[in-house]
């Protein structure tokens, strides 16, 4: 990171997805309350928005689908910053299929299994995104 250039967030930072030209529909899509990952046409599987090929056929050309939003925990972290608030990342395993990284909400008791439905963050500045919390 070059000297004097703002520090992001720290959950904007570790982990999660940022956008990079590549993944433009996954935070067009945050902004509208729809979780866009990539979907093969060719072979039918599910992968991570950042996903730049599929494994299973070779196709590097991925499309984009929306998911159904629900999800359960696999691990989660809590990273701490000096400048922010603690922030709880979470990795998920969408209903799909595919492991994405996300922030998690305040969950009282995070345990591997735990359902969790996505919803979404729209900051006054900076790009819309993804929150895992337990359904209502
Ligand atoms: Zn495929």
């Amino acid at each position: 990171m070059a000297a004097g250039e703002p520090s992001p967030p720290t959950g904007a930072r570790i982990g999660t997805v940022r956008r990079d030209g590549r993944t433009d529909v996954f935070f067009d899509g945050a902004a509208a309350d729809r979780l866009m990952i990539r979907r093969c046409e060719s072979c039918g599987r599910w992968f991570a928005p950042d996903a730049s090929g599929c494994p299973e056929c070779g196709t590097e050309e991925l499309d984009w689908a929306e998911a159904s939003g629900e999800a359960v925990l696999v691990s989660w972290a809590v990273a701490h910053s000096r400048t922010a608030d603690p922030a709880p990342l979470a990795l998920v395993e969408l209903a799909e299929g595919p492991w994405m990284y996300g922030r998690l909400d305040a969950v009282a008791a995070p345990r591997e299994g735990l359902p969790l439905q996505v919803c979404f963050v729209h900051p006054d500045e900076g790009e819309s995104y993804p929150l895992f919390k337990e359904p209502a």
